[in-house]
């Protein structure tokens, strides 16, 4: 006997399927969804929808934007010989939240694992290879999480770049390994900024 309603069940799957959410949690989020007015969830709907419909990559630095240009890429006052390369949105987050960073970055939505099978071509490489091409960028900073997967990418990348002449470093281990970059202080991260070192 099925303890919900079909419809029920249907919602705490979807829900259950998101990260970080289990299955007590996608229960109490649905009865959660069931006692919103009609109108709230419509709202919530929409938001879904419309996210879906109108986030997109920038076409320069592959971060989530509204726009074709994100609004960091299309700031003349940030300086754009530097591109700091970060593994995913959030973690561009954390060094905008700092406030100190003037220059550019590059999202690459993961990093190289060969355990999961995440190789060079599954992850926006190409696309910062592109970038270098012309001769703006003077510094990539490699700010890849400090875990194997982070410091395999910061391998790999500064593998690449090097021949090209342009700077690379690395940002300073003073970020615990295995360290989310999101979930470490402001303080850190300027500090891992600045101590910064040649790769
Ligand atoms: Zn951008």
């Amino acid at each position: 006997m099925n303890l919900y309603s079909g419809h029920i069940n249907h919602l705490i799957d979807e829900l259950a399927a998101l990260p970080g959410i289990g299955n007590k949690s996608a229960q109490r989020l649905a009865f959660y969804i069931i006692g919103m007015s009609g109108e709230r969830v419509q709202r919530l709907a929409d938001a879904l929808v419309d996210a879906k419909q109108h986030v997109h990559y920038c076409r320069v630095c592959q971060n989530l934007t509204d726009t074709e240009l994100c609004p960091i890429c299309a700031d003349p006052k940030r300086d754009h010989s530097t591109i700091m390369v970060v593994e995913n949105p959030r973690d561009l987050a954390a060094y905008e939240k700092t406030g100190k960073y003037q220059g550019l970055y590059h999202v690459l939505h993961g990093a190289i694992s060969p355990m999961l099978g995440i190789g060079p071509s599954d992850i926006r490489l190409k696309e910062l290879i592109q970038r270098l091409q012309d001769d703006t960028v003077k510094e990539v900073i490699i700010a890849t999480n400090s875990s194997l997967e982070g410091e395999t990418t910061a391998m790999y990348i500064s593998k690449l770049i090097k021949p090209t002449g342009v700077r690379v470093t690395r940002i300073a281990s003073g970020v615990p390994v295995g360290g989310d970059l999101e979930y470490i202080d402001e303080v850190t991260l300027l500090r891992a900024l600045e101590g910064r070192t040649e790769l």
